[in-house]
């Protein structure tokens, strides 16, 4: 691992509870790393730490297999090689846009530092823009700059703060894709923080999921998504609920019953007896709910939420469950009508029943049974519930 934490702690004087809590992580050399998370769940902390700005309370930073951070050690940040681009992009106003690349080069010579920087202007699709000044730029060209500032010294790790939360939405997701080929371009191993999950998705290898100080989860997109380790992570990634169901094994087949009916032919569920009596909850996303005009099973529009090519609606079924489903945007139901639904579901994702009612407010809360909500595959990171 090019970067590693290891039971990382950090905790601000004055503050009673740590800002960041026994995280694991290693992030490979060329990797992208994005850190999401709620406000004030650690994400910029933990960036802050890594970078050499915060001294660690516990545990340990290594760079390289050195120890950078310790209890009692910070290296300091001049010497960690490290890159950074804030959300404020920070350029120099009145400095044209070569001299703001430049301004790390200061120990390479003259014909060097130019060479330099036209080649990272070029990296970032600004070459020729050397003697315009900041103010004359776009947003997505200003932290274009402030990109090629970071990368001019050929950092070992690149850090980013929300480097597009300054930017409009559409222009955002477009400069995350963008920013990833230039990062990729340049071999660069980079550690981006964001409360944007279509960002973090856009440009992560791996994402961590954050919440209050602990890391849930670190993995790559499809499995934050398909195979949540937590109840934080599953309701924190995409759209959905938790629903009651039941584990039965029948002739080697693995039957979940729910609200919604049976479901069939599943893929990576646990056996009933993970759970005492295969009473289990199991997480439904809103593509998993499928309408079906001829499904005998019928929910009530409660919500309705136009998304372009879908809407998301929260439905009720007559037992008061309810459920989230993407449904195709040409499909336009008025709320308080009755459709047919059914669910497709290729991943069960199973968690210990948290409470009798199905709310997923209620359904947050701390579970006795905690530990044994979790996924046994150690691929995952010690994970605890809260
Ligand atoms: P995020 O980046 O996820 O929004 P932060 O890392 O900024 O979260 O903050 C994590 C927690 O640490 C919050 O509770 C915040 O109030 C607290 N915190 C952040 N900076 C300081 C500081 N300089 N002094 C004391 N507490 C801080």
């Amino acid at each position: 691992m090019f970067l590693e934490l290891s039971q990382l702690d950090v905790q601000y004087p004055g503050n009673p509870s740590p800002a960041v809590r026994g995280v694991n992580l290693g992030l490979r050399a060329g990797d992208i790393g994005v850190l999401i998370g709620p406000s004030g769940c650690g994400k910029t902390t933990l960036l802050r730490a890594v970078a050499g700005l915060e001294p660690v309370t516990g545990g340990k930073i290594l760079l390289s297999n050195r120890v950078v951070s310790e209890v009692g050690h910070t290296e300091p940040a001049e010497s960690r090689r490290i890159g950074m681009v804030f959300q404020d992009y920070a350029l120099f106003p009145h400095m044209d846009v070569g001299r703001n690349v430049g301004f790390g080069l200061a120990h390479l010579p003259k014909k060097e530092q130019h060479q330099r920087v036209q080649d990272v202007l070029a990296l970032v699709g600004l070459g020729g823009a050397e003697n315009r000044y900041p103010h004359e730029l776009s947003g997505g060209q200003q932290q274009r700059v402030a990109l090629a500032r970071a990368l001019a010294p050929k950092p070992d790790l690149l850090l980013l703060d929300e480097p597009f939360s300054n930017l409009d939405i559409d222009l955002r997701e477009r400069l995350a894709q963008e920013v990833r080929s230039i990062l990729k371009a340049a071999n660069a191993t980079a550690l981006l923080v964001t409360h944007d999950q279509l960002e973090a998705f856009a440009i992560g290898d791996v994402i961590g999921v954050m919440n209050e100080g602990q890391l849930h989860q670190w993995d790559d997109a499809y499995s934050l998504y398909h195979r949540p380790a937590t109840r934080f992570v599953a309701d924190f990634i995409g759209h959905g609920v938790f629903t009651p169901a039941t584990l039965r094994e029948v002739n080697g087949h693995i039957l979940v019953s729910t609200a919604v009916g049976e479901l069939t032919d599943v893929a990576e569920c646990p056996l009933p007896c993970a759970f005492e009596g295969g009473e289990c909850d199991v997480l439904l996303r809103a593509d998993d709910i499928v309408h079906d005009d001829h499904a005998p099973v019928k929910a009530e529009i409660i919500r309705k939420a136009f998304r372009g090519s879908e809407f998301l609606y929260t439905l009720r079924l007559a037992s008061g469950e309810l459920l989230m489903a993407h449904v195709p945007s040409h499909h336009d139901h008025k709320l308080g009508e009755w459709i047919g639904i059914r669910a497709e579901v290729d991943h069960v994702v199973t968690f210990n029943r948290a409470c009798s009612l199905n709310q997923r407010a209620l359904c947050q809360m701390p579970c006795a049974k905690a530990e044994a909500c979790e996924h046994a595959d150690p691929k995952y990171q010690p994970v605890k519930f809260i």
